[in-house]
């Protein structure tokens, strides 16, 4: 997606060998323009599916979760990361390890959001080695759901995660993809 791309060379920061910083349109300020335009690129490259409801992880995946819902007429469920130690009761649940914080989040969905054989289409934010779909594929399994795809605003392919998505057959759509970063620039696929 092109004003994606544009944007991500204007404003997002490389920091180190493998992270990029996009917290001036996605992941702290957001771009409501920007995000609308997403939602509606990812409703037209879905548009062959059935899609019930929405589903992605808190904070970063809401904002494109929201503008894809819009836009696909659907409502939009994110999976909450548990602080406390004790479960609630009625949520499936699933560890997802942060590559970014270095943490473990246990991520969970209240039982109410998501009906058996439900179409659910999960987006997130970023797809770097996978896990946070990862977690979102284990409740999707335990609740019974069918997943029609993932849609991911920024892909890292030279990380591990569209690998493991591949191999698993779900079918990945990303909206940018980055082949790396050089001399802090970044290059894209
Ligand atoms: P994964 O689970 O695929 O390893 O990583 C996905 C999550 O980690 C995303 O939801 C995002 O929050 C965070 N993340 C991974 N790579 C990056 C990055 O390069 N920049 C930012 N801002 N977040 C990232």
């Amino acid at each position: 997606m092109k004003i994606l791309e544009q944007r991500i060379k204007k404003d997002g920061r490389v920091l180190g060998k493998d992270v990029l910083k996009v917290d001036s349109f996605l992941n702290h300020q957001v771009d409501p323009e920007l995000m609308q335009a997403m939602g509606e690129e990812f409703a037209t490259i879905f548009s062959d599916e059935k899609i019930d409801k929405i589903v992605t992880v808190e904070s970063s995946g809401i904002a494109p979760a929201v503008f894809a819902g819009l836009a696909l007429h659907v409502p939009v469920v994110f999976a909450r990361k548990n602080k406390s130690l004790t479960l609630p009761e009625n949520v499936w649940t699933a560890d997802v390890y942060s590559f970014t914080k270095q943490t473990t989040n246990h991520i969970m969905i209240d039982h109410r959001f998501l009906s058996a054989a439900e179409n659910i289409l999960i987006i997130d934010d970023f797809l770097a080695n996978g896990q946070a779909v990862e977690g979102l594929l284990k409740i999707a399994n335990d609740a019974n759901v069918n997943v029609v795809g993932v849609g991911v605003v920024i892909e890292k392919t030279f990380q591990k995660g569209r690998q493991i998505l591949d191999e698993r057959g779900v079918r990945v759509e990303s909206l940018a993809r980055i082949k790396g970063f050089e001399n802090d620039e970044v290059i894209f696929l």
